[in-house]
C-alpha cells in the first residue's frame, strides 16, 4: 500500500492544489494529513474543504487547535497569533467543527502519525535535531513515525552507526518529518511531502514548485503580516 503523507498546509491553496494533483498522479492508496491545515496563509476555509474531501486521515495541528480554541494562542508568537485570529473569522462553522474533532495521533500498519512528537503530542514539542529525535523513540513502538510541525523535512533513525537509505532497513526504526506543503522553512520554497510504500518499505520525499508569488500576493492583499509573504518566497 502506498500512503501519501502531507503536513503543514497553512492555508496555502496554490501549494495544496499542486500537491493533491501530484498525489493523484502518483497512484497512492491512502492520504494522511498530519495537521496545520490553517494558520499563516490566505485560504484557510478552501484548504480545510479540500483536505476534508481528499484525505483518509486528518490529524490536529497546533494552529488548527488554536483556531478553534483561542486561549491556545497564549504560547504563539505575535505573528502567528495575529494569523490565527485572522483565520478564525474566515472559517465556516462546518470547518471549525471539523477541526475541533481532529485526533492527535493515528496508528495503522506499524506506523504512527502525529503532528508534533510521539511524546505527549498535545504539548506540541518540536524535533529540530538528532538530540531531540533520539529520546522520542522511547515513546512509540512502531517501525516508523511520521511527523510535521517544524516544516523541516528530515529522516531520523535510531541507529546512527548505519548509513541512511530511503529504503527503510528491517530492524531499524525511523522518525520521518515530511516537511511542509504550504510554508517550507528549510531554505527551499518548493512544497514538500512524502509517499511511503508499506510493502517495499521505501520512502519517497517529494519537492515540487507551485506559484509562490500568487500565494504571497494573496497574503498581502488579505492584510496578513508582510513577513508571512516574504518567508514563502524565501522558504524560511
Ligand atoms: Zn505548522
Amino acid at each position: 500500500m502506498r500512503i501519501a503523507i502531507i503536513s503543514d498546509i497553512h492555508a496555502n491553496l496554490e501549494a495544496l492544489t499542486v500537491c493533491l494533483s501530484l498525489i493523484k498522479s502518483l497512484d497512492v492508496d491512502r492520504l494522511v494529513c498530519l495537521g496545520d491545515i490553517v494558520g499563516y496563509g490566505p485560504d484557510p476555509d478552501a484548504c480545510v474543504v479540500a483536505v476534508r474531501e481528499t484525505a483518509d486521515v486528518v490529524l490536529l495541528g497546533n494552529h488548527d487547535h488554536a483556531a478553534v480554541n483561542i486561549e491556545a494562542t497564549r504560547n504563539f508568537n505575535p505573528l502567528a497569533k495575529e494569523a490565527v485570529l485572522w483565520t478564525r473569522e474566515r472559517l465556516s462553522s462546518e470547518s471549525l467543527a471539523f477541526l475541533q474533532k481532529r485526533p492527535l495521533s493515528h496508528e495503522e500498519q506499524d506506523i504512527l502519525f502525529v503532528h508534533s512528537t510521539p511524546y505527549r503530542p498535545e504539548e506540541w514539542h518540536y524535533i529540530f535535531s538528532w538530540n531531540e529525535a533520539i529520546p522520542q523513540f522511547e515513546y512509540f513502538e512502531q517501525e516508523v513515525c511520521f511527523i510535521g510541525h517544524s516544516h523541516l523535512p528530515q529522516i531520523y533513525h535510531n541507529d546512527v552507526s548505519k548509513p541512511l537509505t530511503l529504503k527503510l532497513d528491517a530492524g531499524m526504526r525511523y522518525i520521518i518529518n515530511v516537511g511542509s506543503v504550504g510554508q517550507p522553512r528549510d531554505g527551499d520554497p518548493r512544497l514538500s511531502f512524502g509517499v511511503f510504500d508499506t510493502d517495499t518499505h521505501e520512502y519517497l520525499p517529494i519537492r515540487a514548485e507551485y506559484d509562490v508569488e500568487a500565494t504571497a500576493n494573496k497574503v498581502l492583499a488579505g492584510g496578513l503580516p508582510q513577513f508571512l509573504a516574504e518567508r514563502l518566497l524565501k522558504g524560511r
